[in-house]
């Protein structure tokens, strides 16, 4: 039977386990993240299929089992893994990707570099999902592809496919059309983009530079522009945008687009906080720094994220306040990024030295300033740090969302704690009531990190309470209803393309 629904998304969605000298495919241990939720959505689909790649040896390769089901759990998900070789998972994903693509999405083309990408492997491997899609779709389905590591697939989809329904969600920032016209690939790739009947991005400013990009490159007609949703600020900020188009058309065919943010999973995170086990645990975190203020920073190891700035200013703030000294903690996980992604190893070894000088300068036998993670931390780890921590520091140069922000909300329930959010990421347009700060100015991150540290536990409620209806009502669940809900929509109203 053919599939109503293929998600095509890079991670696969189940943990591998081995019971009794046998490999078993099980549902996520941690519901947090968006993949539990796509797949809830295999409860309703007549059938349904997830593609994603898997790495396998040339031995593995000759007997590979490409399609697995998952036992356990409430859905039946069929997965299709697309074997990969090492060689290929690297020059696709840890070089094209994040060598080339990466810096271009998130505004730094300085970093971008092009001699090292292998767009024809790019394109294999694009070529490899569309047809994987095509051969399990059924010719009304519906296709929801996730990211720009999938760019090309709409398109071949759509050369065998002129009916099947596409969606697109990218998960990382737009960016302006002088930034991305940067990729000498990028009338393939919009052109790919221009074959879906829905593309979806985390905020309208994102739509407005992909707007603007393919105005650029295509004749394209915009057909239907209006003011931005209310969960968005329309003005006054950074990345705010008053109104947004929602329409296309390009070679007589409707393209809609749409802003809608990722959420986390609130309610799931209140009950990890509220357990006996992590209220034991912020308890013994409480004890051991007393009255001092804790600071905590989540995230990996990356450019884009800003851990540099936000290091020199905790450097700055205890340089201007020796009344600090001794009075203020440091969390900080910084999770090096996996081997083989040289782009990551500056960044990581900034981090190190940074910590390295600032503790070294600051520490007192009783006290250390910083400290830091290069081992992600568990899930329920970060959540006890999150309701242990005064003030969460979320400071990216620039960031597609930001999950880090909305967890520390979720973990605080409304009651107390100060976000620091730098206005360069996604979730800053949705989240005004935090402390907004810009990572590019010294001054305004000094400003922002005394504000933080002096804020009355009233304020702290007026607005984390805001914060927290704002996280609740855009959850994860929400994130995926909205794009089933719009991609069901555009059937009204999208016509066959002309390929
Ligand atoms: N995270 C984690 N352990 C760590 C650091 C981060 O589990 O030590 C998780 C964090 O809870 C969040 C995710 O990693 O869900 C990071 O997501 P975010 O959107 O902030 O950044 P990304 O890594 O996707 O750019």
């Amino acid at each position: 039977m053919k599939s109503s629904l293929v998600i095509l998304y890079h991670r696969e969605p189940y943990d591998e386990v081995k019971e009794n000298g046998r490999i078993v495919y099980r549902d996520k241990k941690s519901p947090n993240g968006i993949v539990p939720t796509l797949k809830s959505f295999f409860a309703n689909a007549k059938s349904s299929t997830w593609i994603a790649w898997k790495q396998v040896t040339s031995k593995q390769q000759s007997n590979f089992e490409e399609c697995v089901t998952m036992e356990g759990g409430n859905e039946s998900c069929v997965v299709r893994r697309i074997p990969l070789s090492a060689q290929q998972v690297k020059d696709f994903y840890h070089i094209t990707a994040k060598e080339a693509f990466w810096p271009i999405l998130h505004s730094f083309p300085e970093h971008f570099t092009y001699e090292s990408s292998d767009w024809e492997n790019f394109q294999h491997i694009n070529r490899l999902f569309a047809a994987a899609a095509c051969e399990d779709a059924a010719e009304d389905a519906l296709i929801w592809i996730h990211d720009y590591n999938l760019w090309l697939t709409p398109y071949y989809i759509r050369q065998k496919m002129p009916s099947v329904k596409i969606a697109f969600f990218h998960h990382t920032p737009f960016p302006a059309a002088d930034v991305f016209n940067i990729l000498h690939w990028r009338q393939a790739i919009v052109d790919s983009l221009l074959c879906c009947d829905l593309c979806g991005f985390h905020i309208p400013r994102y739509v407005e530079n992909f707007v603007s990009v393919a105005r650029s490159l295509r004749e394209v007609e915009l057909v239907k522009r209006g003011p931005v949703r209310s969960a968005f600020t329309p003005h006054g900020l950074a990345l705010a945008e008053p109104e947004m188009t929602t329409q296309l058309r390009y070679q007589g065919r409707t393209v809609h687009l749409d802003a809608f943010p990722v959420g986390t999973n609130p309610q799931y995170i209140v009950d990890v906080v509220n357990s006996p086990e992590i209220q034991e645990r912020v308890t013994q975190i409480r004890n051991d720094i007393g009255d001092n203020k804790l600071i905590v920073s989540a995230g990996r190891v990356d450019y884009v994220k800003g851990a540099r700035e936000m290091l020199l200013c905790y450097e700055r703030l205890l340089d201007r306040r020796p009344d600090l000294r001794g009075k203020v903690n440091l969390i900080m996980t910084a999770v090096k990024a996996a081997e083989g992604m040289r782009v990551y190893k500056t960044a990581q070894s900034q981090i190190e030295q940074l910590v390295g000088r600032i503790n070294g300068r600051f520490s007192k036998l009783n006290w250390t300033p910083i400290v830091l993670f290069t081992e992600p931390v568990p899930f329920q780890d970060l959540m006890a740090f999150y309701k242990a921590a005064d003030i969460a520091w979320v400071p990216p140069l620039r960031d597609g969302l930001n999950l880090v922000a909305k967890e520390y909300i979720s973990a605080h329930q409304g009651q107390d704690g100060v976000l620091i959010l730098s206005e360069f990421t996604g979730s800053a347009v949705e989240l005004p009531e935090a402390v907004l700060t810009n990572p590019y100015s010294d001054q305004h991150m000094d400003e922002c990190i005394d504000l933080a540290l002096s804020m009355s536990p009233e304020e702290q409620q007026q607005r984390m309470q805001k914060l927290y209806e704002a996280v609740r009502k855009y959850d994860v669940k929400e994130w995926a209803n909205h794009m089933f809900r719009e991609a069901n929509a555009t059937a009204l109203t999208s016509t066959p393309a002309l390929v």
